[in-house]
């Protein structure tokens, strides 16, 4: 059975029974789309454009953004690029954002909602990530979503750029695939009408861990309850790629989750159309996949939704490996 394992890092991973499951790389630079190619990711998953915003004292310009856009999509040749657009909040104040310190930062005003509320500069950033798109393949994400509404919102801002670009003859992918990061309670509760509004999810388990479990994901002391292997989650993602497929639109996994092995088996058997992870693991991610079949991935993920704690799933896909043995 150990001789599927014989992929390289840049072979696509693909499961003894033959499904594909897409890995791609989590990324906050250009330097790091380098090493994410060198370690045979499948595309960028999640590019965090916070690093244009921190530590500066004025907004990024449209033409500073579209540089590093237009370079990271060079440096992927015609592989995907997920471009999340500013997921930033009272967490890391900001002056020029009119960013205030707020007492519960996580539970405030921060993703799509600060987006929504900072149109120039949510506009300035959608000018740059369309004007990439032309010629590359790009894709665009919106963070913190929790109601239909600031997704139909954010598209009618996107709507209104493009119908700019157009105006000014200015290129852009007009099939831009447009998702969001399903990363709140309400959004799995809502996932089948959010599908409806969108290309793709995406599933942001390092703040759905927290928000799930009501465990502050920077709070020493609660931080060990939002364990994403506890069933919680992974029924929360579960009900999300259910509804994300009901839909026929893709779903993909781009928490810290996804570069965990142990949890390998249980995402490839809840459905996961792609894992996005940081470029170390990569490689070691797609062994794991290509080691499996759909059909044992499918009875080890129905195990671990009935168990009652993060450990026992651990117990459950450790035994699993050392039985495989
Ligand atoms: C997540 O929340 O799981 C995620 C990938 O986004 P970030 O860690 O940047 O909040
Ligand atoms: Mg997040």
């Amino acid at each position: 059975a150990r001789q599927h394992a014989q992929v390289t890092a840049h072979q696509p991973a693909i499961t003894r029974d033959r499904k594909r499951v897409t890995i791609a790389a989590n990324i906050g630079s250009v330097a790091e789309a380098k090493i994410a190619i060198k370690n045979g990711a499948d595309g960028v998953g999640l590019l965090r454009t916070e690093f244009l915003y921190l530590n500066r004292t004025t907004a990024p310009t449209e033409e500073e953004q579209f540089a590093v856009y237009q370079a990271i999509a060079e440096v992927l040749d015609r592989r995907a690029l997920i471009v999340r657009t500013l997921d930033i909040g009272g967490d890391k104040p900001l002056d020029y954002l009119g960013l205030r310190a707020e007492s519960n930062p996580f539970l405030g005003k921060r993703g799509i909602r600060f987006c929504l509320e900072h149109q120039d500069i949510f506009k300035t950033q959608l000018r740059a990530i369309l004007r990439a798109s032309h010629g590359h393949q790009i894709k665009i994400m919106f963070p913190m979503v929790a109601t239909v509404q600031e997704v139909q919102a954010a598209k009618a801002i996107l709507a209104q750029v493009q119908t700019q670009l157009r105006q000014a003859n200015i290129p852009f992918d007009e099939s831009m695939q447009v998702g969001i990061m399903v990363e709140t309670p309400s959004a799995v509760a809502i996932a089948d009408q959010l599908a409806t509004e969108i290309d793709f999810f995406s599933i942001g388990t390092n703040d759905l861990s927290q928000y799930v479990m009501a465990a502050d994901r920077t709070n020493s002391q609660v931080a060990m309850l939002a364990d994403a292997l506890h069933p919680a989650i992974l029924r929360s993602i579960e009900q999300t790629v259910q509804a994300a497929h009901s839909s026929g639109i893709w779903v993909g996994l781009c928490g810290e989750l996804a570069a965990d092995t142990l949890a390998t088996p249980i995402l490839v058997g809840l459905g996961l159309d792609e894992l996005s992870l940081n470029s170390q693991a990569i490689p070691m991610v797609k062994r794991a996949v290509s080691e499996l079949s759909t059909v044992e991935a499918e009875a080890i993920a129905q195990r671990a939704l009935k168990l009652d704690s993060a450990n026992r799933v651990r117990e459950l896909v450790s035994s699993f490996y050392t039985n495989e043995e």
